[in-house]
């Protein structure tokens, strides 16, 4: 391409609000950002809460292109349903395309399969994309009003996303005149697969404690009208259904004609660039991460941005590409709706007020960083950079 090179990044996920705050970085060096979304931005981390009704939904949403133009980029509305990597077009939804010198993808995720009969139903409710949650609130809301009504609802998924979405439920039916039954449906013998076993046994004696009924061995096979069928035949009523079953990429990974990964998504490297394309990056839950798969959360999405900022600079100046390395261990801390957290870090976990304290404090510092740079209290860089520059200058002492 010729002229001002143009940086095209599709989906405002949690790397390119990092990115779309840097515009102006961009822009210094002759070439255009442009950040292309639907919409607005919803934040995972709170979602549940706006659930549950700890936060009105306008404290879980940002507004990328109010972001992406105070620091001196672009934005379009839009939705990109493929890619034409060989001619370096984007082509999107309403029949328009788009070049680009550098394209990166930060997309996100889907729930990765419903139960049968239950697509198109609209009784039932994906986890993802995360507003689903704010809607299924008011849809609660709305049926429990005349404070006569019996609703049931099933969460299908025993690990953190059901656990927290099932647990926040149970606290919106306490603030309903109408009665709300929450069912936790869990496929294996225990809920989060993944955390230390003490934390998941604490963890199901307290949803317990909150009124939800957990049922383990239960894996939703399909639904019929408001009656679901587990695999073992067993049947349940559900007037809503929650579906928290697990995450894959967003279907546009697999429309660009370059390698991805079935669940994974685009297949990069270390550098977040496209194993066969270079001049193609993804981040966050769109990317299949070839030196290791990592896990579906925000949290890594947040951690590579500063890393693909640094390679879409690196890559426009013919500069070398410095390597993502993920962290092995995470901080995950649970939202369970009476003002209690729980959380775990590695093999160590705790469960309690302090723990959502911590939760609510390091939510609300991410979105008011974004916050205050569009309402132009602060530049992103005086935000964000002092804190990250400490932080890589750590990793490369320790590298
Ligand atoms: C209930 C629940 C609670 C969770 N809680 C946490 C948590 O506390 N901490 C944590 O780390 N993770 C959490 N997660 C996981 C987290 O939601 C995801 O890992 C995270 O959202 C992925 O971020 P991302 O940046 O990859 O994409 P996202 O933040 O999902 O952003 C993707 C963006 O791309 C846009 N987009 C999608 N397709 C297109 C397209 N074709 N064209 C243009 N734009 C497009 C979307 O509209 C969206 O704005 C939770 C998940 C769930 C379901």
């Amino acid at each position: 391409m010729t002229g001002r090179p143009t940086i095209l990044l599709v989906g405002a996920g949690h790397a390119h609000l990092h990115v779309a705050a840097r515009a102006a970085e961009f822009v210094r060096r002759g070439a255009r950002l442009l950040l292309l979304d639907p919409g607005h931005f919803w934040y995972s981390g709170m979602a549940t809460g706006v659930l549950g009704g700890r936060y009105p939904s306008s404290a879980d949403r940002l507004d990328p292109a109010a972001l992406v133009r105070a620091a001196g980029g672009d934005f379009l509305a839009g939705r990109v349903v493929g890619v034409d990597a060989e001619r370096q077009v984007a082509h999107l939804a309403d029949g328009g395309a788009l070049g680009y010198d550098r394209l990166s993808l930060n997309v996100g995720s889907e729930v990765a399969a419903l139960p049968a009969g239950a697509a198109g139903d609209p009784d039932v409710w994906p986890v993802k994309p995360v507003a689903n949650l704010r809607a299924l609130h008011r849809a609660v809301r709305d049926r429990l009003a005349d404070g006569t009504a019996r609703l049931e609802v099933v969460v299908a998924g025993g690990g953190a996303s059901g656990c927290e979405v099932a647990a926040n439920l149970a606290a919106l039916g306490r603030s309903c005149a109408g009665s709300l039954r929450v069912s936790l449906c869990a496929r294996g013998d225990r809920l989060l697969p993944a955390a230390p076993a003490p934390a998941a046994r604490r963890l199901a004696s307290h949803l317990a404690r909150l009124g939800v009924a957990v049922l383990t061995g239960a894996e939703v096979a399909a639904k019929d009208g408001g009656t679901l069928r587990l695999a073992d035949g067993r049947r349940l009523r559900a007037d809503l259904l929650a579906v928290a079953t697990g995450l894959r990429a967003a279907p546009l990974t697999r429309a660009t004609g370059l390698p991805w990964d079935e669940r994974g998504g685009l297949r990069v490297t270390a550098a977040l660039h496209s194993e066969a394309d270079a001049r193609v990056f993804a981040a966050g839950d769109c990317a299949h991460f070839l030196p290791r798969p990592l896990p579906k959360l925000g949290v890594y999405g947040v951690r590579a941005a500063p890393v693909l900022h640094r390679n879409l600079l690196a890559s426009l100046d013919g500069r070398a590409l410095r390597a993502y390395r993920p962290q092995t261990r995470h901080l995950a801390i649970l939202n369970l709706g009476d003002g209690t957290g729980l959380a775990t870090w590695s093999r160590l976990w705790w469960h309690g007020r302090a723990a959502m304290r911590l939760k609510d404090r390091i939510d609300r510092k991410f979105m008011a960083g974004y916050r205050a740079i569009y309402s132009g209290r602060v530049a992103g860089s005086r935000l964000f950079d002092e804190p990250q520059r400490r932080t890589e200058a750590h990793r490369d002492r320790k590298a």
